[in-house]
């Protein structure tokens, strides 16, 4: 079996990078041993990094998965570009009688993806609260109920966001959590109070912090408040424009990156040039920097995960090592994937070179040459 040589400052588990060559064969890293090697076959001044995993993406390259779930297996193969090697597809607050056509579609879909891995779909909605529902649809939101929730999250469903202060929706929290589905608080008008209820009950990440959710007030701190202040990861939109920069680095200053996931929240526009597009059953205008609706309120990003992580050191000062962990190790631990988000012996070689101005030169997906030159040597 063939053996692919890499070398560069790598991330390596403890959570640091440092100048090291990794073996991979059989889609795994077999070896690591310190130090540069020249001869590798890709040598990059820049990094290496464990590859990067989008826990929401709505679409890109102009195809929307709540829309077509077919598409996924289209987006995937692009996605590599953008230094993903694993991501969830997710769905918006779509009418309820299209949820079963749209989860056998992106069921097959992981079944035959190539490129990036689609691990499984992320449901956002429809238990969001109506208050905070951003570009979701009012008119197909509901109540949250356990028995409805269950039949809905089939084998495909990875992830749910529900608004935890609903009646019923700590029920439906526990029952989600009981199948090994990650559930998460986001489009919410929570307190303090019901968010902390909602931790308790077994919610294991937030949705994109600070949006579509209850503000930070210092007597009243809220959703983001009660999320800063506990243990539980927050999704983060770094784009720049659904949050301040100066937001960032109050967050990075609080939770530090194992308390950080970078999303894209990208929609159909991401990867495509201004105009208009589709999210779900809204119309969306895109410019360079936004996708709003027509009355302005932000809808998903034409952000790339590249570029959420030259952000992160930008906005925050972090290190390069920290907004690879942001974008790889933290989203792994949220699903609790053992064998991806780290590099060491026996993991799976998801990899992504970066050159040192953090451009992405190479992408692999266990061991697979997906994006860049694969077979150049000393690439950088
Ligand atoms: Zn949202």
């Amino acid at each position: 079996m063939e053996i692919l040589s890499l070398s560069g400052r790598v991330l390596l588990a403890e959570g640091a990078c440092r100048e090291a060559t990794l073996w991979v064969q059989g889609g795994k890293v077999v070896q690591i041993q310190s130090g540069l090697d020249p001869k590798a076959d890709i040598c990059t001044a820049g990094f290496i990094s464990p590859g990067w995993i989008d826990l929401q993406l709505n679409g890109a390259y102009g195809f929307d998965f709540s829309t077509d779930g077919r598409t996924v297996a289209e987006v995937a193969w692009r996605l590599p570009e953008t230094g993903v090697t694993a991501f969830l597809p997710t769905v918006i607050t779509s009418p309820w009688e299209a949820y079963p056509c749209r989860l056998r579609e992106i069921g097959e879909a992981l079944r035959l993806s190539g490129g990036a891995r689609p691990l499984g779909v992320h449901l956002e909605g429809p238990y969001l609260n109506p208050v905070k529902k951003g570009a979701h649809t009012a008119g197909f939101l509901r109540p949250p109920d356990a028995v409805e929730a269950l039949g809905l999250a089939d084998e495909s469903v990875r992830l749910v966001t529900l608004a935890p202060e609903l009646p019923g929706a700590l029920d439906v929290i526990r029952r989600l959590k009981s199948r090994g589905i990650v559930v998460s608080a986001g489009h919410s008008n929570a307190t303090c109070e019901e968010a902390d209820g909602g931790f308790e009950a077994g919610i294991g990440f937030v949705t994109h912090l600070f949006n579509a959710m209850s503000g930070l007030g210092h007597r009243d701190p809220g959703l983001p408040g009660a999320a800063l202040a506990s243990g539980v990861p927050c999704g983060f939109i770094a784009d720049g424009v659904h949050t301040h920069p100066s937001v960032m680095k109050l967050v990075y200053r609080a939770k530090g990156p194992d308390g950080i996931v970078l999303v894209t929240d990208a929609m159909e526009a991401m990867g495509m040039p201004a105009g208009k597009f589709r999210l779900s059953d809204r119309e969306v205008q895109v410019d360079r920097h936004s996708a709003r609706l027509a009355d302005g309120t932000l809808a998903g990003s034409i952000l790339t995960m590249d570029q959420a992580v030259r952000n992160a050191v930008r906005f925050t000062g972090c290190l390069p090592a920290e907004a690879f962990r942001m974008a790889s190790t933290t989203p792994a631990q949220v699903l609790g994937l053992e064998d991806k988000g780290k590099i060491f012996i026996g993991a799976d070689a998801d990899l992504v070179v970066l050159d040192e101005a953090l451009v992405v030169t190479h992408t692999f997906v266990q061991g697979n040459p997906v994006f860049g030159s694969g077979q150049h040597p000393n690439a950088t």
